[in-house]
């Protein structure tokens, strides 16, 4: 069967969804990208009078990625006509419009059930041979579905692109149990010629490979900071520019990933090692982390997390 993607839909238009749907807008394919409707209203548009069931309200999210798109440092490759193949909605009014789509990516909140349920909306108005994706961080993919249809699962897998999604060039790809070898091999290269991309392909194992050894790097480099009475901008100076590797620097990539994102990608890990091990020492997700999530201290998304955005 020869099979194209022409157009894909998004949901989560967050710090990863947004990215994502830049960049297959880049790359020429039509891109629905849905976000779920806000509970609140902020102080403006409260004092415009308006209510949560006003357009501007309800396309919050999924607009306010489009406006980030246009606003934030564009690719080479990127121009503002791409934007126009982006359509922002909401998942409670164009859910029926997934039928649209050749290839659905799940980009929501790093959290099992909340994604379960999501795979169990997106089948009821699934079209047979359409592609369905996690960006899960390290979710177990076989979880996600397990109260899936074997078609369905068949075509599902993780696509786990890395932040931002538009220049870092890999991509983990994770087959489940029940994926079809001929949509594996589709999407390996599909990824790879059409996106761009170095695809690994990885087993669905706690947090694949790249989250499994960098949770443990930074939750081990905390560890020695405490011990040692090293500071924040030590660690990020003798990682980041200092060292030759521009991007690379400890907590201001944490700020970027999101440290939301990364205490649930430390916990999924900590959950699933076993008791009375030494990794799970290790993967204990430090009081000091949780406290900030807490704060609202989430990084480059809410404009402090260890460093404050000015
Ligand atoms: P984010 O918090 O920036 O965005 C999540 C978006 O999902 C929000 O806009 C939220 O409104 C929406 N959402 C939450 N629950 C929803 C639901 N039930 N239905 C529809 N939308 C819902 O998060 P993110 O950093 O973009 O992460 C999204 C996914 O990508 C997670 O699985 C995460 O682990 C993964 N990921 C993140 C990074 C990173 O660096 N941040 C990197 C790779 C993978």
């Amino acid at each position: 069967m020869s099979r194209m993607i022409r157009k894909a839909a998004v949901i989560g238009s967050g710090v990863m969804g947004s990215g994502i749907a830049a960049h297959l807008a880049n790359v020429g394919i039509e891109t629905l990208l849905l976000d779920i409707v806000p509970n609140a209203l902020t102080p403006q548009e409260e004092a415009a009078g308006l209510n949560l069931n006003a357009p501007k309200v309800r396309n919050r999210y999924a607009l306010s990625a489009l406006e980030k798109l246009k606003k934030t440092n564009p690719s080479p490759l990127y121009s503002s006509e791409f934007a126009g193949r982006i359509q922002p909605g909401n998942l409670e009014d164009d859910l029926n419009r997934l039928s649209e789509a050749d290839w659905i990516i799940e980009v929501i909140v790093e959290n099992l059930e909340a994604k379960q349920s999501l795979y169990q909306r997106i089948e009821q108005v699934w079209k047979p041979g359409t592609i369905v994706s996690s960006n899960t961080s390290g979710i177990s993919i076989k979880a996600m579905v397990q109260d899936r249809s074997d078609a369905f699962k068949e075509h599902f897998l993780g696509t786990h692109f890395f932040n931002p999604p538009r220049y870092m060039k890999l991509l983990e790809i994770i087959p489940g149990e029940k994926t079809s070898p001929a949509i594996l091999e589709f999407m390996k290269s599909f990824c790879e010629q059409k996106l761009g991309k170095g695809v690994v392909t990885a087993k669905d194992t706690p947090n694949f490979i790249a989250n499994r050894i960098g949770t443990f790097g930074l939750l081990v480099t905390l560890q020695e900071m405490q011990r040692g009475g090293f500071t924040v901008e030590e660690v990020d100076a003798v990682s980041g520019p200092a060292m030759g590797r521009p991007k690379s620097a400890t907590f201001r990539t944490l700020d970027l990933v999101g440290l939301d994102t990364f205490v649930h990608v430390a916990q999924n890990v900590y959950d699933t090692v076993p008791d009375g091990s030494a990794e799970k020492e290790i993967f204990k997700v430090p009081q000091v982390l949780k406290q900030m999530v807490a704060k609202g201290w989430t990084g480059e998304k809410t404009g402090q997390g260890f460093f404050k955005k000015l």
